[in-house]
């Protein structure tokens, strides 16, 4: 329903890694928690349960990190295997096929190392089995043969710490949930703690950027460090090429003007997606399936990179009938409200 086709791979304030976020993604990373900006209630957490661990000589226990992308997960995991001075091993769940795989990199493990399991709701049934008592028991069970020939094998395996991310706690079974003694929740960030995520990597890049200038790329960055660091670097080319290669206010304004990106981080999408919600369902509530179809995105992708932004800036509501649009992005796009959406929001916003 809406024409124009949106390139959603190149989006520019998507908080998803892209391949343009390459050059820079590791040295921009900070490699302490002192370094490590914001996110001061798991920061607090993660720094008291490091100390104990190191002090009793053990392994950290299993953290779960959960959280939209963009946020900090692995640099977080990174972090905890430099406090911990351990090795760090980095995969994904989808990355980890067979049971094999996984033992593999388990044996191959050394005492105390963090293991870091991007997407670790995306393992399958199978691999997480091999998970549960690696987890609690540093032990595998490997059955070797097939049919009545097989027999099972008890292997022992490094007391690892296991760091698993995940966009979506709610999709993780419940025996893996429950075998992750840390459970550390990451918000969105604030505009402030962006800015200063902005003046840190222009520091490391260095890139000449004004207070007021940090504080406007922060706040178009929709909560997100990793889209912060991509629009610095966008500036910074234009910068470069029109201007003397400071970044000022008006440099970045400008810049920011140029990519579609409004003052609130808002693109070409998420005004697309709110006004299809207005002008085709009333404002809502519209479900999750229908949505995705009228925009051409997929519903999980909806759900865990485009809403949280909306609903922190309060734009959009989770209702159990659906989707609903606020008063406050029909005055942000500009549309007149009418009173009978009015109520829905009154009743969903208590
Ligand atoms: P996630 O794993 O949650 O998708 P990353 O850990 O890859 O996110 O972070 C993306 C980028 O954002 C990193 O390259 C890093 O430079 C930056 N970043 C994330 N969190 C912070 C933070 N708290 N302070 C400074 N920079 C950060």
């Amino acid at each position: 329903m809406i024409e124009q086709e949106m390139d959603f791979e190149n989006r520019i304030v998507s908080p998803e890694y892209n391949f343009n976020d390459e050059e820079t993604e590791i040295s921009l990373r900070p490699k302490s928690l002192n370094e490590y900006v914001g996110q001061a209630k798991a920061k607090e957490n993660l720094s008291i349960y490091i100390k104990a661990a190191l002090k009793r000589k053990e392994a950290l226990d299993h953290v779960l990190l959960y959280g939209p992308p963009g946020l900090g997960k692995t640099t977080l995991s990174g972090i905890i295997a430099r406090e911990m001075g351990v090795n760090l091993r980095v995969t994904s769940g989808p990355a980890i096929e067979k049971q094999g795989d996984l033992v593999a990199i388990l044996t191959s493990l050394n005492e105390g190392d963090v293991l870091f399991i991007d997407e670790i709701h995306r393992l399958s049934r199978n691999v997480e089995e091999i998970l549960y008592p690696a987890m609690e028991d540093f032990s595998l069970d490997i059955i070797l043969g097939k049919g009545p020939s097989a027999r099972s094998i008890r292997l022992d395996v490094p007391h690892f710490t296991l760091v698993g991310a995940t966009t979506r706690s709610g999709q993780l079974t419940a025996p893996l949930r429950d075998r992750f003694g840390v459970l550390l929740r990451l918000e969105l960030y604030t505009p402030e703690e962006l800015a200063q995520i902005v003046r840190r990597s222009a520091g490391i890049l260095d890139i000449p950027i004004d207070l007021d200038a940090s504080l406007e790329i922060a706040s178009r960055s929709r909560g997100t460090p990793r889209i912060a660091n991509r629009l610095l670097k966008r500036v910074r080319d234009i910068a470069q090429i029109e201007y003397d290669g400071v970044i000022t206010e008006e440099v970045a304004r400008a810049a920011l003007m140029r990519f579609d990106i409004d003052e609130l981080g808002l693109d070409d999408f998420d005004r697309k997606m709110l006004s299809a919600i207005i002008n085709l369902y009333g404002g809502g509530p519209v479900g999750l399936d229908t949505l995705s179809a009228a925009v051409g995105e997929e519903a999980i992708t909806i759900e865990d990179v485009y809403e949280p932004y909306l609903m922190q800036i309060g734009f959009l509501t989770r209702t159990p009938r659906g989707r609903c649009v606020t008063k406050l992005a029909y005055d942000h796009l500009g549309i007149e409200c009418n009173l009978k959406q009015q109520s829905i929001f009154g009743s969903d916003n208590q």
